[in-house]
């Protein structure tokens, strides 16, 4: 503490006795009497005109590439996944070193046998559970299901009408509270058909349902942009950000992964299905290790790190 005092006196004394021996005064107005200090010139001006001339700029603060992967379990069975298959997928993409999170509905959570097996299996590779549900009252039951066969489901909204934004915060279910403090995959309409997602990447705190867009800084609600899931979109924003087009500190991007296929989906999600499986996630994943800006985290991870680097909003269109 005791050096940079000294030297700010210093600096802010020295710089004083220059200007008033060689600077005019700050305002031509008035016929400035002969004094030995100026009193247009205040400390405040001088001591930032010195910290301009002797500190180096500041280099703009380097912007990182989170990138999430996800996959949605629906309710109804003709979509889940099977087990064993997800299971080795599960592995295949963690060895690879991406983070994975799974949001299932209470139809899978209630209805697959092995539902338990598979929830305490994937977080033993590191897979976080996040709470889907299409029927917001759903949710603090499914995190509580979660809980009862063994795994610790997190604090993600992950998919969402934008509608109910104001009505999202705390749930009690069977004496178990579920906080939200992060929401991931907005929509606009319900059912999961096209045009309807939210598909922005980057992160910011939506204002309200109706300037969901709008960052507030007084909000709570950690908004993580998936983006359009797409590889070939995500290899194109890291281009961008190689390329220095953004100066936020963190920016987002999510693989989104069905669970019937486990194939790479894009918005709208039992539409379109991209022929992406793991073969072409491993290969994007090698080309994004070249950037030294990539992180790998999970959805939750990537809001963590979003408000730990400064909370500035990053939200960027993708359509
Ligand atoms: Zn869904």
């Amino acid at each position: 503490m005791k050096r940079p005092l000294i030297l700010f006196l210093v600096l802010t004394l020295t710089s004083l006795a220059c200007y008033t021996t060689t600077a005019p005064p700050l305002s031509g107005s008035e016929t400035a009497p002969p004094s030995t200090v100026d009193p247009n010139i205040t400390p405040v001006s001088v001591v930032s005109t010195v910290v301009v001339q002797t500190s180096p700029p500041n280099p703009p603060a380097a912007t990182l590439l989170y990138i999430s992967g996800t996959t949605h379990i629906e309710s109804k069975p003709q979509t889940w996944p099977n087990v064993d298959t997800f299971l080795a997928f599960l592995q295949q993409v963690t060895a690879l070193g991406m983070k994975w999170s799974v949001g299932a509905d209470i139809g899978w959570l209630e209805g697959e046998p092995r539902a338990a097996e598979l929830i305490q299996a994937s977080e033993a590779l590191g897979v976080q559970w996040d709470v889907h549900t299409h029927s917001p009252q759903d949710r603090a039951k499914a995190a509580y299901l979660i809980t009862q066969m063994g795994g610790h489901p997190n604090s993600v909204v992950s998919g969402m009408l934008v509608s109910e934004f104001s009505s999202i915060g705390p749930q009690i279910y069977q004496g178990f509270t579920w906080t939200p403090q992060v929401l991931w995959g907005g929509t606009n309409c319900p059912g999961h058909r096209p045009g309807c997602d939210d598909l922005a990447a980057g992160l910011w705190i939506p204002l309200n349902a109706e300037q969901y867009a709008t960052h507030d800084p007084n909000g709570t609600l950690v908004r993580v942009g998936g983006g359009t899931h797409q590889l070939d979109d995500g290899r194109a924003l890291a281009q961008s950000i190689a390329n220095g087009q953004y100066t936020y500190p963190v920016i987002s991007f999510t693989v989104m992964v069905a669970p019937s296929t486990l194939q790479v989906v894009g918005p709208g999600v039992q539409i379109v299905e991209s022929g992406d499986g793991i073969a072409e996630i491993a290969t994007f994943v090698s080309e994004m290790n070249g950037y030294g800006f990539v992180r790998w985290a999970t959805i939750e991870e990537t809001a963590q790190a979003w408000v730990e680097a400064g909370s500035v909003p990053s939200r960027i269109e993708m359509e």
